[in-house]
């Protein structure tokens, strides 16, 4: 399905880009990863794909909140593979705390990580889908792009920052042949959530189950985990020419956690 197409996922050393940039390479696809991580588990991740999947897989080590460093990365990719074809903006970070000690390079360094990077990635790689006549842009949003919880103040700014930002893109590209969507998760159990327990257990002052049960997985339904591979799999469905008429959209997948 995307045999000879270039998907970059920003943020893919692990959790949910890790799922996705595995999931577009299963379709085919060339991969670039980026992310942080020990130069030994990204190897192995890299290599872990080409030997599952027979294609290529690229790593780039640029820094997400740096603008100078987004921009030599796309440069890099389209220079090794000829093309982005698929651009998913992944990388994310967090922190809990109210917003009275809130420390404002934490504030700084999420806009620029979870939102302003997308803007970044998404103006370098539309001259070259545009002249190929198509392109996939996806988002890794959050329920937070959709509705708040307290003490992440930049988290959920950015998100919704985020979607704006799908939203004003799918506008400008809509006759180029090119999508641009959200996805928005519910909690998904990776590293990401996993290291806000202890902040979490702080800020209200939780034991580690109260956490899981009464805060992350009170705002979800179903009271489960939504999967990386769950979120990958929509990923690659918004990749496939199926979806060419979904853009500017904000896409659930949260466990009914929205429907409140
Ligand atoms: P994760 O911590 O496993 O992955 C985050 C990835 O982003 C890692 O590869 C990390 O190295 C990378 N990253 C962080 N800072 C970076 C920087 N400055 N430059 C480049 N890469 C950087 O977390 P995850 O849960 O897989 O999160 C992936 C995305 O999904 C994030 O945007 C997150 O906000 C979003 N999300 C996660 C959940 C969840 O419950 N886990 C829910 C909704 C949305």
């Amino acid at each position: 399905m995307l045999k000879g197409k270039i998907a970059l996922v920003t943020g893919s050393t692990s959790g949910i880009g890790l799922a996705m940039a595995r999931a577009f390479a299963e379709k085919g696809a060339n991969v670039v990863l980026n992310g942080s991580r020990s130069p030994d588990e990204i190897e192995l991740a890299r290599v872990g794909i080409e030997r599952d999947f027979s294609v290529k897989a690229l790593y780039l080590a640029a820094d997400m909140s740096v603008p100078a460093q987004i921009a030599q990365m796309m440069a890099e990719a389209e220079r090794v593979f000829g093309s982005v074809d698929v651009l998913v903006n992944n990388a994310g970070i967090q922190h809990v705390e109210p917003i009275e000690s809130f420390p404002v390079e934490k504030w700084d360094a999420i806009i620029a990580v979870n939102l302003s990077s997308a803007f970044h990635t998404i103006r370098a790689a539309a001259p070259g889908m545009k002249a190929r006549g198509w392109g996939r842009i996806i988002n890794t949003a959050s329920a937070h792009a959709l509705v708040a919880s307290p003490f992440k103040s930049a988290y959920v700014a950015a998100k919704h920052g985020l979607a704006g930002l799908t939203k004003t893109a799918a506008l400008e590209f809509a006759r180029d042949g090119i999508t641009v969507n959200a996805i928005a998760p519910g909690y998904v159990w990776t590293p990401l959530v996993e290291r806000q327990i202890p902040d979490t257990m702080a800020a209200r002052n939780l034991t580690r189950d109260q956490v899981v049960n009464d805060v992350l997985l009170e705002a979800q339904p179903t009271k489960e985990f939504v999967t990386p591979e769950q979120v990958a799999a929509l990923a690659v469905f918004l990749a496939s020419d199926e979806a060419k008429s979904i853009t500017g959209a904000v896409l659930s997948i949260d466990g009914g956690w929205t429907a409140h």
